[in-house]
């Protein structure tokens, strides 16, 4: 039992009626012995696989702003982001709890918006919601979910497997996410799952930092350096159209959000899958392990400079 939010209680009956309608949109699942209504759920995943677990928390006036993102974009961005994490990993997302922290002038219809908005993503990608808390906040919508997932039988990818030559490789554009992407974006849980099938990745993350910061922690984990080209970088539209001082390169580099895969296998592989890129979204080559320590940034003019491995820092601002 938890504080009420004052509208939810009037409209709703309060924690309960609300949990109750969140469980009658849930249905069965074979994967899923007790769902939503016990102390615990319980769940029976596929025997010998690894289990992935990780929760991602989005607040209010850091991760977005209300009005402007609608009750069900933010849902819907809570399980993303999530969901980004196990494909990074190259898992099969399975079951989810979400945690609510919901602000008094919060209405029925925007829980259930909220509500909606994890669920549909949630279904998109075959994954149940299994349970939750539900809370009032006093600072603003709080949404964070915790969602289980299970490695393939070729085990997770890790951060910490880049080896000296390995080419660096990234989906999709980068920058300028801000503009629309952060909200919108599809996890690219299905790409990696494809990717881990048919090449043999050695390391991966997903772009939430920004690409200088999160290839900084591919290079930190796996003990090595890096060269990007400068213009092999894709740039995103966005990052070209926005106003401001900095560089669409820069925001390519520095912008958070974008959600793409970052990581690195053997040229050989790489080579192929640029050549096939098997993938809905564009594969780009953008640079290689290589021995230097530090992330060096390589114009076509061959001039190199050190970046700094900073994106977005939340102990930053
Ligand atoms: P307890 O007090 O034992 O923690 P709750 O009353 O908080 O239980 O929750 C009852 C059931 O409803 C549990 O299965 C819980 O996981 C689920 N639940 C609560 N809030 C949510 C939510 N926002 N989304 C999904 N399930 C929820
Ligand atoms: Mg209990």
């Amino acid at each position: 039992m938890n504080p009420q939010p004052a509208n939810l209680n009037a409209q709703l009956s309060g924690e309960f009626a609300f949990i109750d309608w969140i469980r009658r949109q849930t249905s069965a699942d074979p994967r899923v012995p007790i769902g939503i209504g016990d102390d615990a759920a319980a769940l029976r995943l596929t025997p010998g696989r690894e289990v992935l677990v990780t929760t991602d928390m989005i607040l209010e006036g850091v991760h977005f702003e209300r009005p402007r993102a609608s009750a069900r974009a933010i849902g819907r961005k809570a399980m993303a982001v999530n969901l980004s994490d196990i494909a990074a990993m190259a898992g099969v997302p399975v079951a989810a709890v979400a945690s609510v922290g919901l602000p008094r002038d919060f209405r029925n219809h925007d829980a259930e918006e909220l509500f909606h908005g994890m669920h549909d993503l949630a279904g998109e990608f075959g994954v149940a919601l299994v349970g939750g808390d539900t809370n009032c906040s006093e600072s603003g919508l709080v949404v964070a979910i915790t969602l289980i997932g299970e490695a393939t039988s070729r085990g997770p990818v890790r951060r910490s497997g880049a080896r000296l030559g390995d080419w660096i490789m990234v989906t999709g554009s980068l920058g300028g996410s801000i503009l629309s992407k952060h909200l919108d974006f599809t996890p690219r849980v299905r790409e990696a799952i494809v990717l881990h099938e048919r090449c043999e990745l050695h390391a991966m993350i997903d772009v939430s930092d920004g690409l200088a910061a999160d290839l900084g922690h591919i290079l930190d984990e796996s003990g090595c350096g890096a060269i990007l080209r400068a213009d092999e970088i894709p740039i995103s539209a966005e990052a070209h159209n926005m106003p401001g001082e900095a560089t669409s390169l820069d925001r390519a580099l520095y912008d958070g959000e974008d959600f793409e895969l970052l990581f690195t296998l053997p040229g050989t592989e790489a080579e192929r899958l640029v050549a096939d890129q098997p993938l809905g979204v564009r594969i780009t080559h953008i640079g290689t392990v290589a021995p230097e320590s530090g992330l060096w940034l390589e114009s076509s003019d061959g001039s190199r400079r050190l970046l700094a491995p900073n994106g977005f820092d939340h102990f930053a601002r």
